[in-house]
């Protein structure tokens, strides 16, 4: 029986999630309970619909010449793309044999065994470190940092090329002690292409409120621009461009 996804949503023209224009996947399910999540609609394993690998591919492939041109590729998101890891592995196989390029979007909270599943056919990951401080990363998504940190070393140690990507919540993970931490972190990685910083935002409160979720912060307002600039001058101080 051919494998199959549970699929929570498709984009097919994505334009940040990766270079290019992308094939965007939403895989269902996460483990994380990030406070701020604005896809909180992905959290259920079993919400979307369920796609064979076959059909999945078979849509891709139909966007090549949009790939082709602007050096785009498929991006898998979620939810936490890895908790379906040996989907991923067969779908990422066949878009390489597509000569595809495939992008992971992930919270890197994943077992490392289970890479060894997708790893080998994944070009590029957007790797969310969500918290440096491993308590506060609790706090912030209800479980610990370490295996994101494992994951990120494993990735080093393979030499697969990682974008970071780093939500500024005033309040929770913009301390200058923490953001010092990260940096020296990112340091230790010699495979960073590039550093996003994302600013908090609400745009995802309405669908915490359709699951009558109780969204808790609401109290908290976006980074300003000097908040984000001083932010961005820690990174510099450590020799790290950000975006
Ligand atoms: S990892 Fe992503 S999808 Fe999961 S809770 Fe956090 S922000 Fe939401």
């Amino acid at each position: 029986m051919p494998s199959q996804a549970r699929v929570h949503s498709i984009e097919t023209c994505g334009t940040v999630d990766g270079p290019g224009i992308r094939y965007i996947l939403f895989l269902a399910g996460c483990p994380l309970r990030c406070k701020y999540c604005h896809n909180c609609d992905t959290w259920k394993k079993n919400v979307g619909e369920l796609m064979t690998v076959e059909e999945i591919i078979a849509d891709v492939i139909k966007y090549k010449p949009y790939f082709k041109f602007s050096k785009g590729g498929i991006t898998v998101s979620g939810g936490e793309p890895t908790l379906q890891w040996q989907v991923l592995g067969e779908l990422f196989k066949l878009c390489k044999a597509e000569e595809i390029h495939t992008c992971l979007d992930t919270s890197g909270y994943c077992d490392l065994d289970k890479g060894e599943a997708f790893l080998p056919y994944t070009d590029l990951v957007l790797l969310d470190i969500k918290h440096i401080d491993n308590e506060k990363h609790k706090a912030l998504t209800g479980v610990e940092n370490h295996k994101t940190l494992a994951f990120a070393r494993h990735l080093r140690d393979r030499n697969i090329p990682v974008w970071i990507r780093y939500v500024v919540v005033p309040g929770y993970s913009d301390d200058p002690l923490d953001i010092e931490k990260l940096c020296r972190f990112l340091k230790t990685l010699d495979n960073i292409q590039r550093v996003e910083l994302l600013p908090y935002h609400k745009m995802g409160i309405s669908k915490w409120q359709e699951m009558g979720l109780a969204y808790e912060l609401e109290h908290v307002d976006p980074p300003t621009e000097d908040q984000m600039k001083r932010i961005r001058k820690i990174f510099e101080e450590y020799g790290i461009q950000t975006y």
